[in-house]
């Protein structure tokens, strides 16, 4: 039912608009609306998984692809030389507000760690 899909499962299919830098078969990269960096991007699988705890063996080549992804589009963003964060998110206490697999990526300047 439509009621019950997230957020990113609307942009996955084109009902809500989003700011695609890159989409395959598999995945989309959007610019993520509140960037928390001058970069900030989301890589998403168009599977619905939850999270990266809800990936399965049989996830495997979808893990690499999402992987490989991250790091075409960052050099796309001209990230490479720089640097750049990828993060995700997962359940609760790792700050996970949209039930749909994601990996931010952040770049454009100096990143502080540890997060709080
Ligand atoms: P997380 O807190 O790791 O679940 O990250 C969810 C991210 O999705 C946050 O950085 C939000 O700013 C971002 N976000 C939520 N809604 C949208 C949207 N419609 N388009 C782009 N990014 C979004």
């Amino acid at each position: 039912m439509s009621d019950d899909k997230t957020i990113f499962k609307r942009i996955i299919d084109k009902e809500i608009p989003a700011d695609i830098v890159h989409e395959d078969d598999l995945c989309l990269a959007f610019h993520d609306v509140a960037p928390a960096a001058p970069i900030h991007v989301l890589v998403i699988p168009k599977k619905e998984v939850t999270n990266v705890a809800a990936l399965t063996d049989q996830d495997a080549a979808l893990a690499g692809h999402l992987m490989l992804t991250v790091g075409q589009v960052a050099r796309q963003l001209g990230l490479e030389e720089g640097g750049y964060r990828v993060v995700a998110n997962c359940g609760s206490d790792g700050g996970q507000t949209v039930d749909h697999l994601h990996f931010h990526i952040l770049g454009g300047r100096a990143l502080a760690w540890p997060p709080g």
